[in-house]
């Protein structure tokens, strides 16, 4: 009696679904030979020039300080506006911040500049972002007078946002794309605090950050590792937001590897590696390193799936240090401590993630897995997504102990059926378009 079901179930198989063989779309390949690490060279020596980016330091001085350096910032994305036909538009984005008795110690503005290349798709809400921190320290966090040149910490962030809104604002995508390089990262997390609180009480539809802290160095000072061939996503497990609301789901259903940032962050893996040559995402299950924390985390915490790009090794003599040579060992975040070719590559994953997100169909909606009766197959419904065009779905298949999808299979219905037990696998399915941009996947919650 076994035997014509099971057959059945493998000929519904193969018909309805075929393995994936996934391509570059040449528009995301067009904009990554853009990518100049002469481009990204430029932009870091001339964020050391403002001398100093702390947050508490001047903002009236021309030439020097945060006020100099957020002003410059404004000017290149205005700059970039204006070569785009005036479709990007950037702003200071200001805040006021009262002494803390911490990090802040005087009153002050603090500003986020802010460049958004709008959607071309007037029913798509989705916005995707990206992010680095203006801000730096020295040795001190309260120090604002002297040099900090915050090379690395996060100049190298803040210019691949750059890079990525002067490329990016000649194409144009149905959703809307947020490039900000943000203030008072260390002196607290403020402006990313301040940006992701607007997006929460405006209801803003962010379906990912991208915060980009501290990714232009190829070496660690412990190790002697030098490998420019390695880049680190961080991403929590456990959602941060809501968690008591969602633990029992997910302990009933083991979906604590499963949280939207850990989806986001094995997306970013995929279409990083899909279109950055000599290039590999490291996979870091965890919000952030120790002793640390990042402009992520705000976002995380407000519901917003959010991940921290960062080196693959890092060298501690070189961030948060005054410039001096201490026993033989020079300290300081200096420009010419850059593997401009690594930041390229970094920059160019940022890029071929945002620009594959804001092509992309919308995330297909009602994701569902059948479970009205004990069966050892599993039937997963959907509908198509409220923005878009899609020319498919890719349903995507793991072990429970995988920690990377292992299968993506195509089909154009909005049902299957497949010949694999729910109780031993995990799914998801993502939309995709004619170019083969795949949205975001959505896992299945169960239904009848
Ligand atoms: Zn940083």
């Amino acid at each position: 009696m076994k035997y014509p079901i099971l057959l059945v179930l493998l000929f519904t198989f193969s018909v309805a679904s075929s393995q994936v063989t996934v391509q570059r779309d040449p528009q995301i390949e067009q904009m990554l030979n853009e990518v100049s690490a002469d481009s990204l060279r430029s932009y870091i020596y001339k964020l050391v020039s403002f001398g100093t980016r702390n947050t508490l330091s001047t903002q009236t001085d021309p030439s020097r300080g945060i006020g100099a350096a957020r002003n410059w910032v404004l000017g290149r994305f205005n700059e970039f506006s204006k070569a785009s036909g005036g479709r990007l538009s950037a702003m200071i984005d200001t805040t006021f911040l009262q002494p803390d008795g911490k990090r802040v110690t005087h009153p002050l503005i603090l500003g986020n500049v802010v460049a958004t290349l709008k959607g071309t798709d007037p029913n798509d809400n989705r916005i995707f972002l990206i992010s680095g921190h203006l801000d730096n320290m020295r040795s001190s966090p309260t120090d604002s007078l002297g040099d900090a040149p915050g090379a690395n910490d996060d100049g190298s962030g803040t210019v691949a946002v750059m890079e990525c809104a002067r490329i990016m604002s000649k194409y144009s995508f149905p959703a809307t794309i947020i490039f900000v390089a943000v203030s008072g990262e260390e002196q607290g997390l403020l402006g990313a605090a301040f940006m992701s609180e607007k997006a929460k009480k405006g209801n803003w539809n962010i379906e990912a950050v991208l915060n980009n802290d501290i990714m232009g160095s190829n070496n660690s000072n412990e190790t002697g590792i030098i490998d420019n061939t390695k880049v680190r996503v961080f991403s929590e497990g456990l959602p941060a937001f809501e968690t008591e609301k969602s633990a029992s789901n997910i302990r009933t259903l083991g979906l604590e590897n499963d949280g939207k940032a850990r989806q986001l962050a094995r997306y970013v893996k995929e279409i990083g590696e899909r279109y950055v040559d000599n290039l590999q995402v490291m996979l870091i299950y965890r919000n952030d390193r120790f002793l640390r924390g990042g402009d992520h985390t705000p976002y995380v915490q407000r519901g917003f799936a959010a991940v921290r790009i960062t080196e693959m090794n890092e060298n501690y003599t070189r961030q948060h240090q005054d410039i001096r040579t201490e026993n033989g060992i020079a300290y300081g975040d200096l420009p010419e401590h850059i593997d401009f070719e690594y930041l390229r590559k970094n920059t160019c994953m940022n890029l071929a993630n945002l620009a594959s997100l804001a092509k992309a169909p919308g995330m297909p909606d009602s994701v569902k897995m059948e479970v009205r009766r004990l069966s050892n197959s599993t039937s997963l419904s959907w509908q198509a997504p409220r923005m878009g065009k899609v020319k498919g779905y890719y349903v995507l298949i793991r072990e429970t102990t995988s920690a990377f999808w292992q299968r993506k299979i195509f089909t154009t219905e909005t049902t299957i059926r497949l010949p694999l037990s729910k109780d031993n696998y995990f799914f998801a399915v993502q939309s995709v378009n004619e170019s083969g941009n795949e949205s975001l996947p959505v896992v299945p919650v169960p239904g009848r």
